[in-house]
């Protein structure tokens, strides 16, 4: 065994792999980025990924909730942040306002609420609108637009706040054919259109997140919403032009035991694999208490020393076993989940999993450790 310290089980983010791909990014959309940092950055890490995504020239970072939006404040980030989720009468939208965040309005309810803030702070807002086209999930229902465009402009002529934004956002960009697409453009053409009639000039109109960015220059606006394509992950898997997008995150753990069985053997909870031979298991410390999902149970396939080795029976809450090539591997050997290929893909992941690449690498956490590299300045 080597002398370097052995880790049981960790996640390394590739900052320059953020970089890089937040810079393609931009390259293929000609249009400002705001990169999306929600849910501790997709599972990456929130700050080294800000850090990063700035630095590769990312105007916005966007958060769903008022606390991710102020931690980035809090740790000195002073350029431009989006956040889009606060139920009205949360505390810290006060902070927020403070702190000169965008913050985003979706009915009466958060003008008022906003408007409270304002009070409170003593600071006008800076103020986004959120029309929805077609998700039905938040923003404004098309009837209730102007009405609340009217009531946004007035608070903007009393001096409440600045309306510095209008958007909304897909539900099927990931199907680039999707009649959904067309006829949630045409909303939002025509929420824009009632937003000026009633006099307001946002700084920037958005609608596209990664998948529309790359595949639907019409959605662009003035700012695309960028999360998953960021962390080099593919959006819209079978649509997806290569732009060498490079996958941040690699989740990677050591053999921690190695035995032999013999044929009948049955392997994790419930028995549901048994071997037909006599073969070789490895044991991988981590499980669905870290995030690993137990549908992966007889689907998934984790890289064993280079050679891609099927997970068999069951995951457990600490704990999975991989079948490895017959006489090979051995305790404090390398396992690669899941990272950039040649190596298993967090796509691939999803696909064994039946989910999405987003939730593989949101989830996986628990006890793996972190490691962030390829920090700039290194
Ligand atoms: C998560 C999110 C995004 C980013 O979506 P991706 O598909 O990861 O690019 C953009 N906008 C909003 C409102 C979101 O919630």
């Amino acid at each position: 065994m080597s002398s370097d310290p052995v880790v049981r089980a960790e996640i390394v983010v590739d900052l320059a792999a953020v970089r890089a791909n937040v810079r393609a990014l931009a390259a293929r959309t000609g249009t400002p980025l705001m990169v999306v940092v929600k849910a501790d950055a997709y599972g990456h890490g929130l700050l080294p990924v800000a850090r990063a995504a700035r630095e590769a020239g990312a105007q916005w970072l966007g958060a769903a909730a008022l606390e991710e939006a102020l931690a980035l404040r809090e740790a000195g980030d002073t350029g431009r942040i989006l956040t889009w989720l606060f139920v009205p009468g949360e505390e810290r939208l006060t902070d927020a306002v403070a702190a000169g965040i965008d913050v985003t309005a979706h009915s009466i309810e958060h003008l008022d609420a906003v408007a409270e803030a304002v009070r409170r702070s003593d600071t006008p807002a800076r103020l986004q609108l959120k029309i929805d086209t077609g998700l039905s999930r938040n923003g404004c229902p098309p009837d209730d637009w102007a009405g609340l465009v009217e009531r946004a402009r007035a608070g903007e002529q009393a001096g409440t706040w600045r309306v510095t934004g209008v958007w909304s956002h897909f539900a099927c960009s990931d199907e680039p054919d999707h009649p959904a697409n067309a006829a949630q453009l045409q909303a939002f053409e025509d929420a824009l259109t009632v937003a000026a009639e009633h006099g307001l000039e946002p700084e920037v109109r958005h609608l596209a997140n990664s998948a529309a960015a790359i595949l639907s220059p019409a959605s662009r606006f003035d700012l695309v919403r960028v999360g998953l394509a960021a962390y080099g992950l593919d959006p819209a898997p079978g649509h997806t032009p290569d732009l060498g997008l490079r996958p941040a995150m690699t989740a990677r753990a050591a053999l921690a035991l190695v035995k032999q069985v013999q044929t009948g053997a049955g392997v994790s909870y419930g028995h549901t694999w048994v071997a037909d031979r006599p073969t070789t298991l490895g044991l991988v410390p981590v499980g669905y208490g870290d995030g690993v999902p137990r549908h992966a149970g007889n689907r998934a396939v984790l890289d064993v020393g280079g050679k891609h080795c099927p997970l068999r029976g069951r995951v457990c809450m600490d704990q999975v076993v991989v079948e490895l090539p017959d006489g090979q591997g051995a305790v404090g050997d390398q396992v690669v989940l899941f990272g950039a290929a040649p190596h298993p893909t967090a796509q691939d992941w999803a696909e064994a999993c039946g989910t999405i690449s987003y939730e593989i690498v949101t989830r996986i956490g628990g006890r793996f450790g972190r490691r962030w590299v390829g920090q700039e300045d290194q």
